[in-house]
Formats: structure tokens, sequence, C-alpha cells
């Protein structure tokens, strides 16, 4: 079964949410255009990836998207396929040029002609996250499970190449829809009777998962007075939708949105810091009535009042 989803990822959600916050002529665009770019095919793959693993997900244990720490340190892995044989890490790769590994000179390569680009090895970074793992369940007490990795290439016309051993690179990288048969055949050479209890095994790693995050507007250095405050339309982008009646109606595209400053509180949330004051969603969404903001923090389901800080907190529900 799957015991943990794939969400959109914090930081994809956080730079689409401050590109829409800067003015059109702010040097922070290019990058965060990138960024967006970057993270929107990661994920696309992930999710492409995600429909091959429906055939596993009914005898195995699947877990997306996982974020663990390790002795301080954060590592992710796309996704995680536990049967009572083995754990497997599928790292997915979204790159729209083809790939060329060299096992001589233990070199990966995209592109092709004079449009050549050495990146980091994926084998390499998967192996590394094998390791963190192997740590990470020794340190919480869980039973010495052998891992294999997979490398899924997500776009099905990016084509393969190899150079030297066509065997060593085919037992790990593969075109996404291919990984289901991947992990049978591994599991065929199981003929021992040690089994692992591997929806326990995948139970306590999601009790240790975490959201992927970062803190963008550091990284930037921008300040969040430096945004653009105002209800966003979640149709156009448009800053400024307007209260009318029970809800939000954008000026520039006309839609209607019951929830748009609730979603403006959960963007605040998201992009400055998990807890708010009265007055900094006042100037954030640019609402003209104290009333109306306390109405809509005392509404909102995931945030409750600290007496003692005299602000509204995000819980976990
Ligand atoms: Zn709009």
């Amino acid at each position: 079964m799957i015991l943990r989803k794939r969400n959109k990822p914090l930081p994809l959600q956080k730079y689409e949410a401050l590109q829409a916050r800067l003015p059109a002529n702010s040097e922070h665009h290019p990058l965060i255009e990138r960024q967006i770019e970057h993270a929107t095919r990661g994920y696309q793959g992930e999710l492409h990836t995600d429909k091959y693993l429906t055939i596993p997900s009914t005898r195995f244990t699947i877990l997306k998207d996982v974020c663990l720490v390790s002795d301080k340190q954060t590592f992710q892995i796309d996704t995680i396929v536990i049967t009572p044989n083995a754990l497997y890490i599928i790292e997915v790769k979204s790159l729209r040029s083809n790939l060329t590994f060299d096992t001589n000179l233990d070199q990966f390569i995209t592109g092709s002609g004079n449009r050549q680009s050495g990146y980091n090895h994926p084998i390499t970074q998967a192996k590394a996250q094998k390791l963190k793992l192997q740590n990470w369940l020794f340190e919480h007490n869980q039973p010495n499970i052998p891992i294999h990795i997979f490398i899924a290439i997500s776009d099905p016309s990016t084509i393969i190449n190899v150079i030297g051993d066509h065997e060593k690179i085919a037992n790990t990288v593969t075109h996404s829809e291919n990984i289901p048969w991947k992990i049978i055949e591994y599991e065929k050479q199981y003929t021992t009777n040690q089994k692992y209890q591997h929806q326990k095994i995948g139970h306590v790693l999601l009790r240790h998962c975490k959201d992927f995050d970062l803190d963008i507007l550091t990284e930037q250095g921008i300040l969040p007075g430096q945004l653009i405050p105002g209800i966003r339309c979640h149709h156009c982008n448009h800053l400024g939708m307007k209260r009318v009646k029970q809800s939000w109606v954008c000026p520039s595209c006309q839609y209607n949105d019951r929830m748009a400053a609730i979603k403006g509180i959960d963007e605040y949330l998201l992009l400055v810091k998990p807890w708010v004051t009265n007055k900094e969603i006042l100037n954030y969404l640019n609402i003209d009535s104290r009333y109306t903001v306390s109405r809509l923090l005392k509404k909102h389901p995931r945030l409750q009042y600290s007496k003692r800080r005299r602000r509204w907190e995000r819980i976990q529900v």
C-alpha cells in the first residue's frame, strides 16, 4: 500500500507565490523562473513515474517523497518500495536531453554533439542515499534489509547510451515504465525464508518523514516587506481580489474564490514564517477591515491563538 503520498514540493509552491509578489522589474525574476522550471520538470517526472508504481503498491509498501534526518543531515529519496525481501530506492531523473553513462571513466554526460555537459553522476548520488538510509535504519533499530537502487528516466523519449559495461548500467538505470518489472526480477532472486515485515519498516520511516523545505526568502535575500501585498487570484495571479458578498472576486479575470483570503494566510505561513499577527495579515493581504482579518484568523482551520505569545500559530492537523 502507499503509506506516503506525493504533494507539490514546498519550495516549488514558495517560488510560485514569490514570483507573483515581486515587482515586474525585480532582478530576482530570471533565477526564480529557472527554479520553477527545474522544480516543475522534476515534480512532473516523479508523478509520471508514480503512475507505474500502482502495480507493486498492491503487494508492497511504498513511500513517496521521503525526507529524513541522519546525523543532523537531511536527505531526500524520491520513492521507496519495501517488499518482504528487500528495499528499493527509486531516484527519478527528468532530463530533456539524451544521456550517456561511461563506465570506463565513470562519467555521466547529458546532450549530444557539441552540446554535451557533465552532471553529477546519478548512480553515485543514489549510492550515497543508500548509505544514508542504511545508517538511518541502523540508528532506528530496523533490520538490515538488502537495499537496491534504481534510476528512473521519466521522459520516454530520452535515449540512454552506455560506453563500457552495459549490464552494470542496465541493472540500475531504466525508463520509469520498466521499474515494476525490474523489482519483480530482483524479487525472484530471493529464495531464502527470511522475510521482512515491510509494513512495519514503512511505518517507522513514515513516522520520521518530514516535508522537504527551503527558506527561499533568505536564499534569495528578499525581506518580507519587499513583497507586494494583496489577495492573490489563483487563476491569473493578479494581486488584489475584492470582497464581494461572502466571497472574493478577481477584478482582472472575474474568478470567484471563497477561500482566497484563507489561501493568502496559508501563503504567508508558507513563505514568511509559521505564525502571524492580525496586523501582519492586514498588511500582507491589504485588507482594510480589522474585523474581517480577525474573523479570517479565527475561521482558519490550521491556526491556534497563543495567549502567551499573542499571535496565531500554525498547528498540524
Ligand atoms: Zn484573476
